[in-house]
């Protein structure tokens, strides 16, 4: 017997679910998440209720009993209904059991036990439940010795992972999640039948994969999950891109760093220090066009030009085939991609203020992030040359630093814009103005005037009048 985990439910919102459960003398329990994080004493918001019963009648009755106005949700024809009270997301179903034919995809459901209800979970660790009954209010209930598993840091499936993973594909990629974000093994025979299913990976919808895949990317340390969707060889289906970095060639004895694994290093030092999720696809992404840039020189040996901005180009499609968001998201991994040489190759030039204004008004707000991944983007063996580097690029923070907080050029707009060019010459749109507006722009990024009425205005007379402009006063 374990002991009982009363003291863990003590919020008012397990005593009012045992209470309607008593009240409609229906089985009542917690599974799943919720225990399984309890126990690793993980924060859990989100609670799953089971009922050997009507899970809509259930959550009703304790909705009302914790407060009358509360609001429930009820999705009919999952036969689920959901609450939120105070910090918890509650979730309510009758227990089922299902069957899966090997000729349809949708699982034939229907009412069941408990423990038909643990039977249909994908690893021991998830299949967990705690009663709610006064009986035994508080007892683990752990048929596939999933206590054992947490202890061991295991992900093991209750039943055969051939039939497991055959009726949800996705419990593969679910498995290799819980591996990179619980740092837990994959047991062997468990391992085996991922590789041996994983190309049914293809009949999964890309929403499902991608709400895993960010949640590996999530993780502490994601490069755990990307090896292991490499080894397994789902991401050979899933992710084609990043599979094309793997690998080393050898020319005249030069050969060019892995690009797989650098990125892997990459992602996992910029979650070591950022949690923000589209930081996190710039790193993925940032060497993604290299395969297709990749040439090798007599003089220069192995070289990648142009990979960021084919790179910038790529992240489109990706991100369309992985139902990501198109919007403002897409377009900062895009400008990530796209400038993250650029800060280094600031390291290697004789550093001009224009050089450094150019960099800030073309990152923008996101110029704290572009030399977060340029710091990250520092690899190597030798750790000397990563010091070195880093005090380089450290050098270049701190020019950034000075220029800014002089011109201010970050969210830069001159002085005079183009409706105020259009009236000094009397001009109607055209390219002359879009000329002028530039030429104005440059001078000032590039120091020649600084951003104040008098000076622009001049500058712009001056400019319209080498183009046979005149001033109409
Ligand atoms: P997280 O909430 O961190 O994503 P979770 O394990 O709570 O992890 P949910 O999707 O919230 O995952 O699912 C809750 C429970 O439902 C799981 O713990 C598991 O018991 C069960 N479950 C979810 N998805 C599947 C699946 N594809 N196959 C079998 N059981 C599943
Ligand atoms: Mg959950």
């Amino acid at each position: 017997m374990s002991e009982s985990l009363e003291h863990h439910l003590q919020h008012p919102v397990f005593a009012a679910i045992a209470k309607a459960a008593k009240q409609l003398d229906q089985p009542v329990y917690v599974v799943g998440g919720f225990v399984r994080d309890l126990l690793l004493q993980r924060p859990c918001k989100d609670i799953d209720i089971v009922t050997v019963g009507d899970g809509l009648i259930l959550a009703e009755q304790a909705a009302r009993l914790l407060k009358p106005s509360l609001t429930v949700s009820t999705f009919k024809n999952f036969g689920t209904a959901h609450f939120n009270y105070e910090e918890y997301d509650v979730e309510f179903v009758g227990a089922r059991k299902e069957s899966y034919s090997r000729d349809s995809r949708n699982p034939v459901v229907e009412a069941g036990t408990l423990e038909d209800d643990q039977n249909r979970r994908d690893f021991t660790i998830n299949a967990l439940a705690i009663s709610l009954n006064e009986s035994n209010f508080g007892e683990l209930i752990d048929p596939f010795d999933g206590l054992a598993d947490l202890n061991q840091k295991l992900i093991r499936t209750p039943l055969e992972p051939a039939d497991t993973f055959s009726d949800d594909p996705l419990r593969m990629m679910r498995a290799i999640r819980f591996s990179s974000q619980l740092n837990f093994r994959i047991d062997e025979i468990t391992y085996a039948g991922i590789e041996e299913s994983a190309q049914r990976i293809k009949i999964v919808s890309a929403e499902r994969i991608t709400d895993e895949l960010n949640k590996i990317i999530l993780s502490p340390v994601p490069s755990i999950g990307f090896k292991l969707l490499f080894n397994t060889r789902i991401l050979h289906i899933i992710f084609p891109e990043l599979v094309k970095l793997h690998g080393v060639e050898f020319r005249d004895g030069k050969g060019h760093k892995d690009n797989f694994y650098h990125t892997l290093k990459v992602l996992d030092n910029v979650a070591e220090v950022s949690n923000d999720l589209w930081l996190r696809w710039a790193a993925l992404l940032h060497d993604i066009a290299k395969p297709a840039t990749k040439a090798f020189d007599e003089v220069e040996g192995w070289t990648f030009h142009g990979h960021e901005f084919l790179g910038m180009k790529m992240v489109k499609p990706i991100f369309r085939r992985m139902r990501l968001p198109l919007d403002q998201k897409l377009k900062y991994v895009q400008k990530l991609v796209q400038l993250h040489l650029r800060p280094i190759a600031l390291t290697k030039e004789i550093v001009t203020d224009s050089a450094v204004r150019r960099l800030i008004f073309d990152a923008g707000d996101d110029l704290e992030d572009l030399l977060t991944l340029c710091r990250c983007d520092i690899t190597s063996r030798n750790q000397e040359k990563v010091e070195r580097f880093k005090r380089n690029l450290g050098e270049v923070e701190k020019k950034v630093r000075d220029v800014e907080e002089r011109d201010r050029i970050r969210n830069f707009q001159p002085v005079v814009d183009g409706q105020e060019i259009m009236d000094l010459f009397g001009l109607s749109p055209s390219r002359e103005v879009g000329l002028l507006k530039n030429a104005l722009k440059d001078a000032v990024l590039d120091g020649i005037i600084r951003n104040n009425r008098e000076e622009a205005i001049n500058f712009v007379v001056e400019k319209g009048r080498e183009l046979g402009l005149q001033p109409v006063n």
